[in-house]
């Protein structure tokens, strides 16, 4: 299928579910060799990661934990308005080596919210694990050390990520047309 209709967008075929498998596999194999005789605890964000996580944990070697948590979105009193809070984390994270598992990274507002809210809790390292970055769009200086691929700056679906609840099915990734048609 080159060609998606989710509710009222178009999108069109943008990365092919061979390159994404491929760039996990890179990714897994920088892991496996970065961080053999660590113990990695991978923090798998929901729900946009769920089938970056299932397909990148396939391609572990090393003795690994993997977790899930969620960010439920509140209006916060900040300047920004709204703020993540993280649910769902069990596990005690002191002195260990987290990799943080995400689908993408857009403006980095997410992931700095996260790496403070780990912080508090005393782990050893974290690790920045993700699918997807969008460079131009980057406000954040976050160190990635893990990225599958780069993207420009457009709406995508697929893969885990989603267009109003709906696309994540898709074993491709999507981009939007004529967004401002
Ligand atoms: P950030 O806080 O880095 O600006 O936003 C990260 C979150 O925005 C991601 O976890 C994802 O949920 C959402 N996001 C950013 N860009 C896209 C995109 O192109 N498509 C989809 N489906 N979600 C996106």
């Amino acid at each position: 299928m080159n060609r998606i209709k989710i509710k009222d967008k178009e999108f069109t075929i943008s990365i092919t579910e061979e390159q994404i498998q491929r760039e996990v596999k890179r990714v897994a194999n920088g892991i496996n060799r970065d961080l053999a005789g660590k113990n990695p605890l991978f923090l798998s964000v929901l729900n946009g990661s769920f089938m970056f996580t299932a397909d990148l944990m396939r391609n572990i070697t090393i003795p690994c934990e993997v977790t899930f948590v969620k960010l439920a979105s509140y209006q916060g009193v900040t300047t920004t308005g709204k703020v993540k809070e993280m649910m769902g984390l069990s596990e005690d994270i002191s002195g260990r080596t987290v990799v943080i598992v995400e689908d993408i990274v857009d403006t980095g507002l997410t992931m700095e919210r996260l790496l403070e809210t780990l912080g508090t809790r005393n782990p050893k390292e974290i690790h920045i694990a993700t699918l997807l970055v969008k460079p131009e769009k980057l406000r954040i200086d976050l160190d990635i050390k893990y990225v599958a691929m780069r993207i420009p700056n457009d709406f995508i679906v697929g893969y885990g990520l989603d267009y109003d609840g709906f696309g994540r099915n898709y074993s491709n990734i999507y981009t939007v047309i004529n967004e401002n048609e």
